[in-house]
């Protein structure tokens, strides 16, 4: 491939392994975006960042080596904010950028971004790609769309039959994985980085407001929405794997830490420490896939079958509307 084909290739998908080799090869260091003539850059990278903070992003673009270098100058501004919040809307909307790209992009192309991203994937004679069972429920579980639901595809020998967009569609869902850990493991951000980032902070701050409005430490269990409620009362006698990561989230999201987690879970009769410890740290993302689950919305949690609405829950989407909608007649009473 030509050097014109790769710069391309790392323009359309900067966080594919191939793009990262490439990069390395083709940019500066980074102290040296702050010379006069490279300056442009950082302030690409700011309106790159600001505006994926906004959902938006562009499939269009004059200059591929910019568009690869605002990527990774973007991608150390918004570390720089050190908000997990915005890491991941960030990595959202570059997941839905890539998923608009990849739905137009050749069979090949796409197969190849696929198994970088570690999915085996199969083609068939017909054009269809085939993925294994496994990993389609891995990937898809996150996926709260109904159509996600497995007997809804085609399954013949563990094998999972997927057209060209639903291959994208899992594919954008493992790229956010991909980018919120490119971004978590930015071990520094420079100082000259940090003033472009403490300007995206002051700039969004009022989306920052909004999540930090709430302080949930002082609501007792009593104030639980009732799926919580229901996990609580049920842990002696053990929960199914969507109802301990349900309650661990969620008790997680309110302000307790990994300790006053595990000892919610030592009412358990035959609690096992380090077996508890385990599953609790590899949901906060501590351990293993180093990703910090959300958590579950009503919808997801409904299907899970440990849904029992009481009145206020009327109009709400997800377990910590509740609380919010508490505190919010708390201030008014
Ligand atoms: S509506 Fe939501 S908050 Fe209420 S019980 Fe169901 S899942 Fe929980």
């Amino acid at each position: 491939m030509y050097i014109s084909e790769e710069i391309r290739w790392a323009a359309k998908y900067p966080f594919d392994s191939r793009s990262k080799e490439l990069l390395e090869l083709i940019a500066y260091d980074v102290s040296e975006y702050t010379e006069d003539d490279l300056r442009f850059l950082l302030d690409k990278a700011y309106e790159r960042a600001s505006k994926a903070l906004d959902h938006k992003y562009r499939i269009i673009w004059d200059n591929d080596y910019q568009e690869v270098v605002t990527f990774y100058l973007a991608l150390l501004i918004i570390r720089g904010v050190e908000e997990d919040y915005i890491y991941r809307v960030f990595s959202d909307t570059e997941a839905r950028r890539a998923y608009d790209l990849l739905r137009e992009e050749e069979d090949k192309n796409i197969l190849s971004i696929a198994n970088n991203l570690g999915f085996k994937v199969e083609v068939e004679k017909d054009g269809r790609f085939r993925l294994s069972y496994i990993e389609f429920i891995k990937v898809s579980r996150e996926l709260s769309a109904i159509h996600w639901k497995l007997y809804n595809f085609k399954v013949e020998a563990g094998r999972v039959y997927l057209n060209k967009r639903n291959l994208a569609r899992l594919c954008s869902q493992r790229i956010k994985e991909v980018i919120y850990e490119m971004i978590k493991n930015i071990p520094s951000v420079p100082e000259f980085i940090l003033s472009y980032s403490n300007r995206l902070r002051k700039d969004k701050e009022k989306m920052l407001r909004k999540i930090e409005r709430y302080d949930f430490s002082d609501m007792g269990e009593e104030l639980f929405p009732p799926c919580i409620k229901w996990l609580m009362d049920r842990i002696g006698g053990g929960l199914s794997h969507p109802g301990r990561f349900t309650l661990v989230t969620f008790l997680h999201r309110i302000g307790y830490n990994t300790e006053d987690i595990i000892n919610v879970f030592r009412r358990v009769p035959d609690f096992n420490e380090r077996l508890t410890r385990y599953q609790v740290e590899h949901i906060l993302g501590m351990k293993g896939s180093r990703i910090e689950y959300s958590v579950p919305s009503c919808k997801k949690i409904k299907s899970y079958g440990f849904c029992f609405p009481d009145e206020n829950c009327r109009y709400i989407r997800h377990p910590l509307q509740y609380l919010i909608k508490l505190k919010k007649r708390e201030r008014h009473d």
